[in-house]
């Protein structure tokens, strides 16, 4: 059983043919970066340092994307499960906006990359509706879409009665983001792999980090199969934190549900196939596929690993398609995929990315939060300025330095 989710999963049940890359055997792989995981986020970082020309190479200790990419519902928001406004307490006004707007850009970037890429990645360009999940939350919400608005986002308010002319469910009121999009995470993770092995990654599977010794510009990197001297490491373990061995994060772990269904023939009354989520936490959200799928997921545990056994699963999946069946009661909806995976929020609602200031050459690429795709993006380009030593703006945002641990001091 996978560490990380239970249950059958949809994107790699879809037969594409995918590379198979090497075990590691040997010593003495030297490069200027080690890359230790093979999921969206470390497929990302070694697309963007080997477009910019570093030697890269990478470990993954199952398959390219198996862990949580597999599992993720690959939708991308620039919309964060904190909202700006209240992120604006948390870190003040200019630099929650700063966040927010880099975000809009890592979204428009991953965009852009999942467009060019020549093979099919399920991408579509979509908005997102944000929905009140109940009255009391209209006016935080409002609130919400004038703080975007006057800080130049593309975003529009819906009523009522708007939100019953375009869908078959009635919501108190929601703001539409545009400029969002949806792709399948884990083609996404193999296919920049392939496009990263081109230019000169070396990837290495069924291979795992077990210790690191040495200083920074010379790090000896054991693993299972050998060793890699590197001259920096990057951690992008996702929900597998102790590989880090950072004791600065202060992670939360729970469990999460998602259910795909067979295709129906016409999703003609899901308005421009918008991604739906909603203000209450945790959350439900849903989407459609390219096959014309609907995916919803939520119904978040407290429990730091998957469920173990198919009836737990199953009786959370009913409830999934129950849900989504009352958001669109026409529609012929039947379960084909199921699954319940580990997801990992901090408890500031950032990711932890950049150098840790107690071990020079160690980097962390740690995308906690449900925008965990725009984070592994917003890391390729902050990791790439830190190791050639060029200002980020968001590392003081999202790096190690002076973020409460939340650990008893
Ligand atoms: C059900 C679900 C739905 C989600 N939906 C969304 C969504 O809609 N949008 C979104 O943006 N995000 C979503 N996420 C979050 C999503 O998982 C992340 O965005 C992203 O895919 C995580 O990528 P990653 O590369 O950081 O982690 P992973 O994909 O888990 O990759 C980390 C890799 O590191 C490897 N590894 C760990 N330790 C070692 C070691 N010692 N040596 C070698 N390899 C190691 C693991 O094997 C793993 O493959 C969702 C998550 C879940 C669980």
């Amino acid at each position: 059983m996978h560490p990380l989710h239970f249950g059958s999963l949809l994107w790699p049940s879809n037969n594409k043919k995918i590379v198979q890359y090497p075990t590691l055997s040997g010593d003495a792989e030297r490069c200027d970066v080690l890359i230790v995981g093979g999921g969206l986020t470390g497929t990302l970082i070694a697309h963007k340092l080997t477009e910019a020309g570093l030697s890269v190479a990478l470990v993954e200790e199952n398959g390219i994307g198996s862990g949580s990419s597999s599992a993720s519902t690959g939708l991308l928001q620039y919309s964060n499960d904190i909202m700006l406004s209240d992120l604006a307490s948390q870190l003040g006004e200019d630099r929650a906006i700063l966040f927010y707007q880099e975000c809009k850009h890592a979204v428009e970037r991953l965009c852009q990359l999942a467009a060019r890429l020549p093979q099919d990645v399920g991408f579509k360009r979509r908005s997102s509706l944000y929905y009140a999940s109940s009255a009391q939350d209209v006016p935080k919400l409002r609130s919400e879409y004038e703080m975007l608005c006057k800080n130049g986002f593309s975003v529009d308010w819906l009523d009522e009665a708007k939100i019953k002319a375009d869908f078959p469910f009635a919501k108190p009121a929601a703001l539409v983001t545009s400029g969002d999009g949806e792709l399948d995470p884990y083609h996404f993770a193999v296919r920049l792999a392939e496009q990263a092995a081109d230019r000169g990654l070396r990837i290495f599977e069924r291979t795992s980090l077990v210790s690191v010794e040495g200083t920074k510009g010379d790090l000896l990197c054991h693993t299972t199969g050998g060793t890699v001297r590197a001259q920096a490491i990057v951690y992008a373990v996702g929900y597998r934190p102790e590989t880090a061995c950072c004791s600065a994060i202060d992670v939360k772990l729970a469990r999460t549900y998602a259910i795909a269904t067979r295709p129906v023939p016409s999703l003609a009354e899901w308005h421009q196939r918008w991604l739906l989520w909603e203000t209450a936490r945790p959350y439900l959200y849903a989407r459609t596929t390219t096959e014309g799928r609907v995916i919803i997921g939520g119904f978040d545990e407290d429990m730091r690993t998957p469920v173990e056994l198919q009836h737990q699963l199953r009786a959370i999946s009913l409830r999934l398609l129950d849900e989504a069946k009352a958001l669109f009661p026409r529609l012929p909806l039947e379960l084909e995929y199921e699954w319940n995976a580990t997801f990992g929020e901090s408890n500031d609602n950032l990711p932890w990315i950049g150098e840790d200031p107690e071990r020079p050459g160690h980097y962390l690429a740690l995308g906690y939060g449900g925008n965990g795709a725009v984070y592994s993006m917003l890391a390729s380009d902050i990791i790439l300025d830190e190791l050639q030593d060029r200002p980020n703006p968001l590392s003081s945002i999202v790096g190690l330095r002076n973020r409460k641990t939340g650990l008893p001091t």
